[in-house]
């Protein structure tokens, strides 16, 4: 483990103090990306992740990502859009920013659209008129009725997108990709000049409640960046923009800030001030989670040992990096997902064999053990709907 203060630059605030805390070495560089055979599986490519700390700004990233190993493609399922829970909140979330936002009638760009489910809510909530950019768009999963009011451009946002004039700017889950952090807010800040009076949202995954939880499998090579509240508010200050407010969402498994452009008035949130915080966080995570991944291993070993069926429940980057981090040869033979699309892929480096909850009416698991906690409660009536009532345990 390497622990001296190196020479790094912050990519948020581009200040020199960046201290690397923890190491997870080859992990696989894609896991969302669908690998349809298991000797692709499990020779999948895989990247180092060095996760450093910045003691100005209190940034989290991977000093040793490399972005030109990921790939972004249509190829890519990242969709949470099966799951009823998610969609509810999901439509919550976009009628609660149209009515903070007056977005009725507005003209709306989603950078990282993914497969537009968020931007038709937006549009078609509020009428608005929407432009979604991702290179992993896939045209044929969006209603007519909302392709009707929104334009799909497979492709990445940039400065070549400043003459479109915007209301609302919205980018979830994609900042935690870019590697270049300061570089593309400033981008993102100079390409609303023509619009003034643009709000803009953004939503990435909560960094403080990783750390407090040791939750390894929510740290993987696609994410090369990580957010605090704080300093999710000190950089988008530092661009140039005003922020409104920075919330958690989804039992806080997500951090959002909306601000618009301004002047970079300092922020006034008390959560900014978390540097010290997240230092004793910091501190001890690199001790806290190999205990952790041992007593997940011994469990799995039991299990193992005793031949208990037991299925891991969520075939996303949960628990593709829980999976492939524990290494428990035989002990988990299926990955169960909602997704339809992900059935007969297999999870990348581990690779697991993914299968649909029906799969599970013969197979008969004796325990389930759910990767994100907040999908418990529909995975236990799933289960009960095939007569099922394996002993269920969640990750966090
Ligand atoms: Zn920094």
């Amino acid at each position: 483990m390497t622990s001296a203060t190196s020479k790094l630059i912050c990519p948020a605030c581009r200040a020199g103090r960046v201290r690397i805390f923890y190491e997870a070495l080859s992990a696989p560089v894609n896991s969302v990306r669908l690998v349809s055979s298991r000797e692709e599986a499990v020779g999948f490519p895989t990247g180092d992740v060095r996760l450093g700390f910045c003691h100005e700004c209190g940034f989290i990233y991977n000093t040793a990502f490399e972005r030109r190993l990921v790939e972004y493609s249509s190829r890519c399922e990242e969709s949470q859009g099966f799951s009823p829970f998610f969609r509810a909140w999901h439509e919550d979330l976009a009628q609660r920013l149209i009515d903070r936002h007056s977005l009725y009638g507005k003209k709306i760009i989603e950078i990282g659209c993914g497969k537009g489910e968020f931007l038709a809510l937006l549009c078609g909530l509020g009428g608005n008129e929407g432009i979604g950019f991702d290179p992993a768009y896939v045209p044929e999963r969006i209603t007519r009725q909302a392709a009707s009011r929104i334009k799909f451009l497979p492709e990445f946002y940039g400065e070549k997108d400043s003459e479109l004039n915007t209301d609302f700017l919205c980018c979830k889950m994609t900042l935690e990709h870019i590697a270049d952090t300061a570089d593309f807010a400033e981008m993102v800040h100079r390409s609303l000049r023509k619009s003034p009076d643009a709000r803009v949202f953004f939503q990435v995954p909560n960094v403080c409640r990783v750390l407090e939880e040791e939750a390894f499998w929510d740290i993987y090579y696609e994410h090369c960046s990580y957010f605090s509240p704080g300093s999710l508010a000190r950089l988008f200050g530092k661009v140039g923009f005003d922020v409104l407010t920075v919330g958690r969402e989804y039992r806080d498994q997500y951090l959002t800030i909306e601000a618009r452009v301004g002047n970079g008035t300092p922020c006034p949130f008390a959560a900014e001030d978390d540097v010290a915080s997240l230092e004793t966080l910091v501190k001890t995570f690199a001790s806290r989670v190999p205990r952790q991944i041992a007593q997940w291993r011994k469990r799995l070993e039991g299990y193992r040992a005793k031949g208990v069926k037991t299925v891991v429940w969520g075939a996303g980057s949960k628990g593709v990096t829980f999976l492939s981090t524990l290494n428990v040869t035989g002990a988990v033979e299926f990955v169960v997902d909602i997704n339809p699309n992900m059935s007969g892929h297999y999870l990348a480096k581990s690779g697991t064999e993914i299968v649909g909850p029906s799969f599970l009416r013969d197979y008969r698991p004796d325990v389930v053990i759910v990767m994100n906690p907040v999908y418990q409660k529909e995975i236990v009536g799933d289960l009960a709907r095939y007569g099922l009532s394996p002993e269920v345990i969640s990750t966090s």
